[in-house]
């Protein structure tokens, strides 16, 4: 039997962070997948980041993961989403080449020395005395201390066309029924399904009559330092195109709704509310003259379009009926039909904050099986649980990350706390320290923490260190110059002639004193790009709001050092009512924090607790 540290199953975006961390914490890691060519496979659309899952990539980048770098070198155009609002809410997002998302993927995969990826289906679990002891796979039997699944929407999956069904993980791929075990060791399983639209053949399409959306001309990156070498760059952005469906198109899929697997009765779990099917946006909002529809290409050198915001389980008649329907699709050859799938996944109450299920120790669950959906949630999530399987395995400090520190930790302690009702995507909505937790300022937040803990690559770190001096000593320098009202109107800039003499970093916070105004009035400033500049300012503007963030923080931070004990039998403790028993029973707070964050806890209840705690250490 061969013998690793870690086990990760399945080798989509949360089985590859996971083990790319892992490996980087210096553990032996067997990456087991069903084949091949899984590491990298985008099963639904060619296209990663956006508002909210932007930051999740970026902290996956500071935190020495792998997603950002492969992205940014697989890309065809990038963007930063919502560039008009406030920087705490920018979303970088690129749409990928898949070929090349594959290649980089590998590339990458291929610099760690102690990864092996072997190609088997796992078909069982090993567990010895209560505890994870390996996996049983097609091809033997493996053994390590620490497993994670991340099998996505594999266990038990069931695709849907119309009224026909078939078993499998996601098209052309073999589903898994290691859901069946799960069930066995006593974890929550239960379905939930989503979906994805015909491919179509871009040759076939008439551009001549749509409108094109472009790339960002400054082309934002998700990795500030990582280095990725793989083919696509140097090569010319390229845009998608967009249409629209309309009144013809929403009859046609009105008149064959009984057709369609989930309005046909043949599928009962539940889809994700924000990535709706087509059939889902006709029903729900049916008044509408039509959705926008993006043609988003998957390749330079490959003639499939991805129709983003067709997603369906209509029969493939249906389907080819009503996208014909669309302004520029009218003679359009669909290369493969949409189709939903439905699938198993465990409640993410059942682990704890590090992603170990509470039940099992030694196993690991991220991704799709978690209840999220999307690449970026998944792969924040295999980093996590990847580097927290090498702290059991080789014995070192665990990595786990707040509410406070990142998106990452918004995610995880939703997860596990509440569960989820419907598959979970990030928002930043969802973050209540957003101002704090922003794209631009990822590797400050987490990238000290990454490499407190093995996870960031020595030049990665080298990189981090220098920008580091180099924005302190901006920072001290923008301290240093000072100014009055009146020196500033003598340049010629506008302010209200309070008499104030301010620093430039305060200044900075004043929409007269533009970049170009402040470079004028100090020379001094050619010392320091624009880009840190920039990030100076967002800095400067938000700075009040920030300190008064600080303090709410430092509140939480305190209810987060009170320890509750992990095995805390709720109905033994005194003053609390049945309700707050079960819903404290469900939500196995670990800390008073916690415990305040589970839906309908009241004061009292969290008095009554308090005598079970203790502080962390
Ligand atoms: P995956 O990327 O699915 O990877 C799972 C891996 O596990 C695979 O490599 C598989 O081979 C391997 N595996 C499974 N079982 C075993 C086993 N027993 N032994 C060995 N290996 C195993 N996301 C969105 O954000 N929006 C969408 O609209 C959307 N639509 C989707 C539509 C479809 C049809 C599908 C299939 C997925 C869709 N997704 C969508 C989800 C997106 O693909 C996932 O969120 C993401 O890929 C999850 O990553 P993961 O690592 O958890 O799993």
């Amino acid at each position: 039997m061969q013998t690793h540290d870690v086990i990760i199953v399945g080798a989509g975006h949360a089985g590859c962070e996971a083990a790319a961390a892992a490996a980087r914490r210096g553990a032996r890691v067997a990456l087991v997948t069903l084949r091949a060519d899984d590491p990298g496979t985008l099963s639904c659309n060619p296209a990663v980041g956006g508002i909210g899952k932007g930051h999740l990539v970026t902290e996956i980048d500071a935190l020495g993961g792998i997603m950002g770098r492969v992205a940014d070198a697989a890309r065809l155009q990038s963007r930063l989403l919502n560039r008009s609002k406030g920087p705490a809410v920018h979303g970088p997002r690129a749409q990928v080449d898949r070929a090349l998302y594959r290649a980089a993927m590998a590339e990458v995969l291929a610099e760690l020395p102690t990864l092996a990826i072997i190609t088997a289906a796992v078909e069982g679990l090993l567990v010895e005395r209560g505890r994870v002891a390996g996996v049983e796979t097609s091809v033997g039997r493996l053994s390590a201390p620490a497993v994670v699944l991340t099998t996505g929407t594999f266990l038990g999956g069931v695709m849907h066309i119309g009224s026909q069904r078939e078993a499998g993980g996601r098209v052309g791929a073999q589903a898994s029924d290691l859901g069946a075990a799960l069930r066995a060791m006593g974890l929550p399983v239960s379905r939930l399904k989503t979906g994805t639209p015909a491919r179509l053949d871009g040759r076939s399409i008439d551009w001549s009559v749509l409108e094109w959306q472009y790339g960002d001309g400054d082309d934002p990156r998700f990795s500030r330092f990582g280095i990725c070498s793989a083919a696509g760059n140097g090569r010319p952005p390229i845009p998608c195109a967009i249409t629209r469906t309309n009144a013809e198109t929403h009859r046609i899929i009105r008149d064959h709704l009984g057709e369609s697997a989930l309005y046909g009765g043949h599928i009962d779990s539940v889809g994700p509310r924000y990535c709706p099917s087509i059939e889902d946006k006709v029903v729900r909002f049916g008044d509408r003259d039509g959705h926008q529809i993006f043609l988003e290409p998957e390749g330079y050198d490959d003639i499939t379009i991805y129709p983003n915001g067709l997603s369906t389980s209509l029969p493939l008649h249906v389907q080819e009926k009503f996208i014909r329907s669309i302004k520029g699709l009218e003679q359009v050859v669909i290369l493969r039909p949409g189709y939903a799938i439905e699938y198993d996944h465990v409640d993410p109450r059942a682990l704890t904050p590090g992603l170990g299920a509470r039940a099992v120790p030694g196993l690991f669950l991220a991704g799709q099986i978690n209840g999220t959906t999307g690449y970026e949630e998944a792969a924040a999530q295999g980093l996590v649980a990847g580097a927290n399987a090498a702290a059991l395995a080789l014995n070192l400090p665990a990595l786990t990350i707040d509410r406070t520190q990142a998106y990452i930790g918004v995610m995880i302690d939703d997860l596990t706390l509440h569960g989820v009702a419907e598959p979970y995507r990030m928002f930043t909505s969802r973050a209540e320290y957003r101002l704090r937790l922003r794209a631009d300022n990822a590797d400050q937040r987490l990238t000290p923490l990454g490499q407190a803990l093995g996870l960031v690559p020595p030049a990665q770190a080298d990189a981090f260190a220098a920008a580091q001096a180099e924005r302190d000593a901006a920072r001290a320098l923008l301290d240093t110059l000072t100014a009055t009202p009146h020196q500033l109107a003598s340049h010629g800039i506008e302010v209200r002639q309070d008499g104030q003499s301010r620093s430039l970093f305060d200044w900075l916070r004043f929409p007269a004193v533009t970049h170009a105004a402040a470079r004028r009035v100090w020379p001094e400033l050619a010392s320091i790009s624009d880009d840190l500049l920039a990030s100076l300012a967002v800095d400067a503007n938000y700075a009040a709001y920030i300190a008064r963030q600080e303090a709410e923080v430092a509140a939480l931070r305190r209810d987060e050092a009170l320890a509750l004990p992990a095995d805390l039998d709720f109905a033994q403790v005194a003053g609390l009512s049945k309700e707050m028993i079960e819903r404290l029973s469900r939500a196995r707070p670990l800390t008073l924090g916690a415990a305040s964050r589970v839906a309908g806890i009241t004061p009292a209840a969290l008095i009554a607790l308090l005598p079970h705690t203790s502080r962390n250490k």
